[in-house]
């Protein structure tokens, strides 16, 4: 990509008054905030929730591990153009393309092989923004734990089953569909 390529936005940082850049009202912002939340105490409001009994409800733009999405036939939506391994400022993302399988044909390649060291992701989303056809996503399970280094290490299976445990609740993001 060119430095003039038309499709590049710059943004210019805010320009703040003196007022601003003082920052008075970051400050008062702050403030507020924890004077709303010690009236909801003082009303008897509970900022807490009693977790695990009562589950967590994360906020929809959460990012949590990761799924890898199927298409309507079932099959892995990834057509393993690397995008999302070469986006990612980890490099915690492994693919080993292969051609794809006879009568597969909306796609040259799909993912032989698809990694993601979930211990060395940092949950930055650049994968999904990468992606160009939606099918890496980052979903709201954030209580995934292992007892060994090798299990937060998925491989395709596993990151299709996520897609499968979280597909019904959690429709496609980037499909601009509503998550719980
Ligand atoms: S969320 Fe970020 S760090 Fe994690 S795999 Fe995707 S691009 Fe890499
Ligand atoms: S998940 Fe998306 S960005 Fe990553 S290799 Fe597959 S198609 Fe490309």
């Amino acid at each position: 990509m060119r430095l003039d390529d038309p499709c590049i936005k710059k943004l210019e940082p805010p320009k703040l008054n003196v007022f601003e850049r003082t920052y008075l009202p970051q400050i008062i912002d702050g403030l507020a905030v924890t004077g709303r939340h010690i009236l909801g105490v003082l009303r008897g409001e509970s900022i807490t929730i009693e977790y695990p009994e009562q589950p967590h409800r994360p906020s929809p733009n959460y990012r949590g591990v990761h799924r890898l999405n199927k298409d309507e036939e079932g099959r892995v939506k990834c057509v393993a153009c690397m995008l999302c391994a070469t986006a990612c400022p980890v490099h915690c993302i492994d693919i080993i393309g292969a051609t794809a399988p006879e009568g597969w044909s909306d796609r040259e390649k799909y993912p032989a092989s698809f990694v993601i060291d979930e211990l060395r992701c940092i949950f930055c989303g650049m994968c999904e923004e990468a992606c160009p056809v939606d099918a890496v996503e980052l979903t709201s399970f954030y209580d995934l734990t292992g007892l060994s280094r090798e299990e937060m290490i998925f491989d395709k299976t596993k990151l299709l089953s996520v897609y499968d445990l979280t597909k019904d609740s959690e429709p496609s993001r980037m499909g601009n569909l509503t998550t719980f």
